[in-house]
């Protein structure tokens, strides 16, 4: 068992933490406030190759283990959850899927202009009737000659009005009376992609998210992803995959709520004291780091057991649950002891308790981890 990052790691983990305080940082609360997409950050994290983290040089990315991406979503989170979840879902969801499971033509056509972040992937598998269910998703697409047409909407799509192209999943009869799920790779500028609503957010703002309806949408039959009737498959994987980046991305943002405390609690004075001289607080600091420490150890065994090619969809669900509702109890107490100055939008607690809300619900609910977790066990007694 060795704890310690390799040199490399540690070195990609110095260079983002660096970029993320000089070029992210201080653009963090506008951005947020205008409800931004953050093209130009994107733009020069592509020039540092970590847009092209899970694409071969090949095709132009800088192709690193998944630790390295999971060491990086956690940096930059401690920053932006929201530049974080749009590279996690460029990343490990958009381009790992074309990478794992894609044609030859697909990956030459899709992977290098995404390294070099000319374009930004989505992942569209959600639908208004169905989240957690995706068993149950609506959408269709019929062959017609050179195309597959495509109707059905998608919802909560991250990046959905921004990024250049997206993975979307659609029934397909694949015998007489038999449809089954297969996934489809889509440009935004193909015939029938209408962006047909923004969601208003409670948090995570300069990652707008959008609803997408496919109206007899065109897609040529060699944008099919993967073999007909396989897109289940491809969904669960890639989704295993970017749960443990979630998990990274609920490290990152409890770290940063643990240091936004303690700089409070040594400043603030009750009762004559800083408040960080009371016990009380010294040991909601001593959970909310512990919560930290063990967040970010599931979170990084998750990846390493995929890194050596082992079953990692247990560890990614357990990673995902315990880091994610871990980031809202730790929000919960920086918040607290912020006080009523918590409460206020001029501290950067009000908008990180906002963020991690959303980190027990995408990419799978808590109830869904442990669904997954529980099938795990249950299935070898
Ligand atoms: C900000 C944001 C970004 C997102 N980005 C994307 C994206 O890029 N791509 C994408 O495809 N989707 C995305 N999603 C959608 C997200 O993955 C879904 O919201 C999530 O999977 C839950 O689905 P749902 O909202 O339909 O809830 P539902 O499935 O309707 O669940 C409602 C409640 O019922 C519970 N529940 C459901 N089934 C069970 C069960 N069997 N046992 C116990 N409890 C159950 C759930 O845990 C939840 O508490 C995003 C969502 C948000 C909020």
């Amino acid at each position: 068992m060795n704890f310690e990052l390799s040199e490399d790691q540690k070195m990609l983990k110095d260079m983002v933490r660096e970029f993320t305080q000089k070029e992210i940082e201080p653009h963090v609360k506008a951005l947020e406030e205008k409800h931004e997409f953050p093209r130009e950050i994107l733009r020069k994290l592509a020039e540092l190759g970590l847009l092209g983290i899970t694409i071969p040089p090949e095709y132009e990315g800088i192709k690193t283990d998944f630790l390295s991406l999971i060491l990086t979503l956690e940096e930059i989170s401690y920053s932006s959850p929201s530049i974080a979840v749009i590279i996690s879902v460029h990343s490990s969801l958009f381009c790992y899927s074309i990478f794992k499971y894609g044609s030859q033509k697909q990956k030459e056509k899709y992977l290098p202009p995404a390294a070099k972040g000319e374009i930004i992937g989505a992942f569209a598998l959600t639908e208004p009737e169905a989240g957690s269910d995706a068993r149950n998703l609506k959408a269709k697409a019929v062959k017609d000659g050179d195309l597959y047409i495509l109707n059905g909407t998608k919802a909560w799509v991250t990046s959905g009005a921004d990024a250049e192209a997206f993975i979307t999943f659609a029934l397909v009869e694949v015998e007489p009376g038999v449809k089954k799920l297969s996934s489809f790779i889509i440009e935004r500028d193909f015939p029938g992609v209408q962006i047909s609503k923004i969601e208003e957010k409670m948090g995570l703002h300069s990652s707008p998210t959008a609803e997408i309806a496919l109206e007899d949408c065109q897609v040529p039959i060699e944008n099919l992803l993967g073999e007909i009737g396989k897109g289940a498959h491809i969904a669960f994987h890639c989704l295993d995959c970017s749960r443990i980046g979630i998990g990274a991305q609920a490290v990152g943002i409890s770290q940063r709520a643990l240091e936004e405390a303690i700089r409070y609690a040594k400043q603030r004075q009750a009762f004559g004291k800083k408040i960080s001289e009371f016990q009380a607080i010294q040991f909601e600091i001593a959970e909310m780091s512990t919560l930290i420490e063990a967040g970010r150890l599931l979170t990084y065994r998750a990846a390493d057991l995929n890194d050596k090619g082992k079953p990692f969809s247990k560890e990614a669900s357990m990673a995902k649950l315990f880091a994610s509702e871990a980031a809202n109890k730790i929000s919960y107490l920086a918040l607290q002891i912020h006080g009523g100055y918590g409460y206020s939008k001029e501290f950067l607690i009000e908008q990180i308790y906002r963020d991690v809300r959303v980190l027990p619900i995408y990419e799978g609910t808590s109830e869904i981890q442990r669904l997954v977790i529980s099938r795990h066990l249950l299935k070898d007694l």
